[in-house]
């Protein structure tokens, strides 16, 4: 009698997954590939992977069903860093830098959220979006609205996927609209952590937006809230602009940099994720690696708000956690290959192009080293969760044509440079389809 096991495949293609953590220049040698290879899942968790030919064979012949997409590139799902539910509707608006922009476009759109139907129908939508584009986990910031928060857990959970997210507390130089208070915006957070925090596949993060938006009492609450649950995440923005740099210091004129307000109140630490980190001295990027925390390269808003070029080349070498950020809505794709190919232009302005290697690990592996999930997703081995995704070389006619009768490591290249929604075949959660057109062959 054929087994009948829940939710089990193989997936068969051209296998790619980050042997190790990847320098910023290194070679395909540390990646693990099968050109033909195969990954065998069952339970939501990879059971095995290798040569199609020898997992096949162990599998036996009352295998589950194979979903062949030889030809085709089967990677980790995506793992996105930074980046803002609410904002999906003002992407692509034209012409500011931070703080006008934020006043301008991100906090209307942010006072929306206050119907919940808005935050719920937006959540869903966002979701499905991030799907679309290869994404299987993801930290989020919400509004000041604790029903945001809800939304977006919401609409992960049903899809399965790991994801964790806040609402942001902000009680100051924001419209009254979106302000909580110090006293208010930790109790909602704690009071959404107690809900969400290791449902399923959530978690939870508590979201200061930045610090110029944070009184001091605020920051002192959710400094508290953070050592009173070390489990959760911590995310909120660092260095993003000159003009906001500067603001910062008037507003905390006691604090020697940008990082040190935060640092005061007990917000840098392993699971914190600070989203940019541009305009920083070589001293305080080196205080984050020591601390634990991590950096969301957020590319493509850095460039569209003309923010400035993260020096990310240096990080890596300090060994700080780094991944990519699509900062919707001021990032201007929701793709992490179309964030990777900016990461890239920016690495080289400083010297260093980035290697097909590493741009898969940055938008795999390095993600979920920052966010201290790489024992769960962003490679493959056995054990691991089956968060898939399957990039087609063929998804454009330019990429198509750019990508035959080339090895991996152009195709890969290829692929994040060229890369967008169009080449996502196939989306993977937990080890069930989420999105895409399979071909079940034999
Ligand atoms: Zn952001």
């Amino acid at each position: 009698m054929p087994t009948t096991v829940d939710h089990a495949c193989i997936i068969r293609g051209t296998v790619v997954s980050c042997r190790h953590d990847v320098a910023p220049q290194a070679g395909m040698d540390s990646l693990d590939s099968f050109t033909d290879g195969a990954l065998h899942i069952a339970d939501g968790v990879i059971r095995s992977l290798g040569p199609a030919a020898k997992v096949l064979a162990e599998a036996g012949t009352d295998h589950p069903p194979i979903h062949d997409f030889r030809g085709r590139l089967v990677v980790p799902g995506f793992i996105d860093i930074h980046t803002h539910c609410p904002q999906a509707d003002i992407i692509a608006s034209y012409g500011e830098a931070l703080l006008t922009w934020l006043n301008r476009y991100a906090f209307p759109a942010e006072q929306r959220f206050a119907a919940p139907e808005v935050a719920e129908e937006t959540a869903q939508f966002f979701m499905d979006e991030l799907l679309r584009n290869g994404t299987t986990s993801a930290l989020i910031m919400g509004t000041v609205h604790a029903h945001s928060a809800d939304a977006i857990l919401r609409a992960a959970h049903a899809r399965g996927m790991r994801v964790a997210a806040g609402k942001l507390m902000m009680d100051r130089n924001c419209p009254e609209a979106l302000q909580d208070t110090a006293a208010s915006g930790v109790a909602d957070s704690r009071e959404l952590l107690r809900r969400w925090h290791g449902v399923g596949r959530l978690a939870y993060a508590i979201s200061p937006r930045f610090a110029p938006t944070s009184s001091e009492a605020q920051l002192s609450g959710a400094g508290h809230l953070a050592r009173e649950c070390p489990e959760a995440y911590l995310q909120t923005h660092l260095a993003e602009n000159s003009a906001e740099v500067a603001w910062v210091s008037e507003l905390f004129p006691w604090a020697e940099d940008y990082l040190a307000v935060y640092e005061h109140f007990g917000l840098v630490r392993p699971g914190a994720v600070f989203a940019h980190c541009i305009h920083m001295t070589p001293a305080a990027r080196q205080r984050l690696a020591e601390h634990g925390a991590a950096t969301a390269f957020a590319a493509t808003a850095n460039l569209f708000l003309g923010s400035g070029l993260m020096d990310y080349p240096t990080q890596a070498a300090l060994g700080l956690r780094t991944g990519l950020g699509t900062d919707i809505g001021a990032g201007t794709s929701f793709s992490l290959l179309r964030t990777a190919a900016a990461a890239y232009q920016i690495a080289a302005l400083h010297g260093t192009p980035l290697s097909a290697a590493h741009l898969l690990y940055l938008a795999t592996r390095g993600g979920a080293r920052a966010l201290d999930i790489d024992h769960r997703v962003g490679h493959f081995a056995p054990g691991m969760e089956a968060d898939v995704v399957v990039l087609d070389p063929e998804g454009s006619r330019l990429s198509a044509r750019r990508t035959a009768a080339t090895d991996l490591e152009e195709t890969l290249f290829a692929l994040f440079t060229l890369g967008d929604e169009r080449h996502v075949a196939a989306t993977y959660v937990a080890g069930r389809p989420a999105r895409g057109d399979i071909s079940t062959g034999t």
